[in-house]
């Protein structure tokens, strides 16, 4: 359904000519990026071309967008198999090492090569789209260490926009709070339970967030983000956030705009939803997988399957933007589940219940309370353990290495986990 507010006359873009362009043009820009980066990566990744070759085809196979159902999705399982047969980079890489600006490393383990110079602009327009304007000070806060999202995507973006940046990282609330008073930020960059965690420090420490700090614009990702917790937020510190959909791998593939019903696609990656079982292209308002193709020919990939849900819609948005929009997350394909920001997979459930002898049954219980995730170990033993609350500690500990992640452990009576039970329940809601 066509919406009926008029298109707004003060909506600032980051690429007017881009974000604007009628349907044909997108498609025949997009056709275009995708014939140079097929012909590129063919001629320098082994591992597209070898994708390439075992479906049978040559780059001039691959000319429009639906030309790419002939190619097989890549998920991050593939980018870490590829990895261990060829490290370090599983011949993905389209440029040689010595080319790269960085190199990073993800869980999986993945290497990623990090371009020279950071090209994209598909976090530009997010951020753009989602307040932030040059002379910002924005908090950085997602976590700088190894992987490329905070230091690759998002630092680097925020410089391109002309927004001085403060490399917080993650952790340490109470600095965070001095820091966001002190410098008088006006940006925010993580995720929307930190900024919960930093305004409720900050209230502990008897401070008004709203009156107090400064932050005007939020641009939050790697986590769900409920309406009712964006309301709380926006109302606790007088701002507006919006939030982005995108994976380390490559890179933004969704973001809001000011009308926030769901989040455009960027100019500079080709976003398809498809059947995950034939990797067919699904229509408009169809359920499928997310799956990205960028133009990165430090890293070209070609068809990857983010495991998430969702669908896409074409209807006209208020804000002038023309591309059409994914929207929100709807689930994973498979049992991996997110929790807070990191994902967990079954395979890590049997990694922690193999290092205890006496664990018997175990299942992972994912809940939320209060706009935060918890995770729950629930275990049955099959042996007794001399003292329980070391056992309990211990098996924590476990989570904590294995999953990088804070669990509690809850010990069950035999038979209560059930045969054929997940190994990972998600009892999440989102209203
Ligand atoms: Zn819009």
């Amino acid at each position: 359904m066509p919406s009926s507010k008029p298109i707004s006359q003060t909506t600032v873009f980051y690429r007017k000519s881009l974000e604007t362009m009628a349907r044909p043009d997108r498609l025949q820009y997009l056709n275009r990026k995708l014939r140079t980066i097929v012909r590129y990566a063919h001629k320098h990744s082994v591992a597209v071309r070898g994708q390439m070759d075992s479906a049978g085809l040559r780059p001039g196979d691959v000319q429009t967008i639906d030309d790419l159902e002939k190619l097989r999705i890549t998920k991050k399982s593939d980018l870490v198999e590829l990895q261990k047969k060829n490290p370090p980079f599983g011949g993905l890489e389209g440029v040689p090492i010595r080319q790269m600006r960085r190199i990073y490393v993800s869980p999986g383990p993945i290497h990623e090569p990090g371009e020279s110079d950071y090209e994209e602009i598909a976090w530009a327009q997010a951020m753009v789209a989602a307040g932030f304007r040059p002379g910002d000070i924005a908090v950085n806060t997602f976590s700088y260490h190894m992987v490329p999202f905070a230091l690759h995507m998002i630092d680097n973006t925020l410089h391109k926009i002309g927004c001085v940046t403060v490399p917080a990282g993650v952790g340490n609330t109470e600095q965070q709070v001095h820091i966001l008073k002190t410098l008088k930020a006006t940006a925010f960059c993580g995720t929307p339970s930190f900024l919960l965690a930093i305004a409720e420090k900050a209230e502990e420490m008897g401070l008004d967030p709203g009156r107090d700090l400064s932050l005007r614009v939020g641009f939050v990702a790697a986590e769900m983000l409920p309406e009712s917790l964006r309301a709380k937020l926006e109302q606790k510190f007088g701002m507006t956030i919006r939030q982005s959909y995108g994976t380390a791998d490559i890179g933004c593939l969704g973001y809001e705009c000011s009308e926030r019903n769901g989040m455009h696609l960027p100019d500079d990656k080709i976003v398809e939803i498809v059947d995950p079982e034939t990797g067919k292209r699904l229509r408009p308002g169809q359920i499928g997988e997310i799956v990205g193709t960028t133009f990165n020919k430090a890293y070209p990939l070609i068809r990857f399957g983010t495991g998430d849900l969702s669908f896409l819609t074409e209807d006209p948005c208020p804000c002038g933007r023309t591309s059409p929009r994914i929207t929100k997350i709807l689930g994973r394909i498979d049992q991996v589940t997110k929790v807070r920001g990191l994902l967990i997979h079954p395979g890590q459930v049997d990694t922690i219940a193999a290092k205890h002898l006496a664990i018997g049954k175990v299942q992972a219980l994912v809940t939320r309370k209060e706009h935060k995730d918890e995770l729950t170990f629930r275990v049955e033993l099959k042996e007794k353990v001399p003292e329980l609350r070391v056992f309990v500690q211990a098996v924590e500990r476990s989570i904590r290495d294995v999953m990088k992640l804070r669990g509690e452990v809850q010990i069950v009576p035999g038979g209560t986990i059930l045969e054929g039970t997940k190994k990972i329940e998600d009892q999440r809601t989102w209203e």
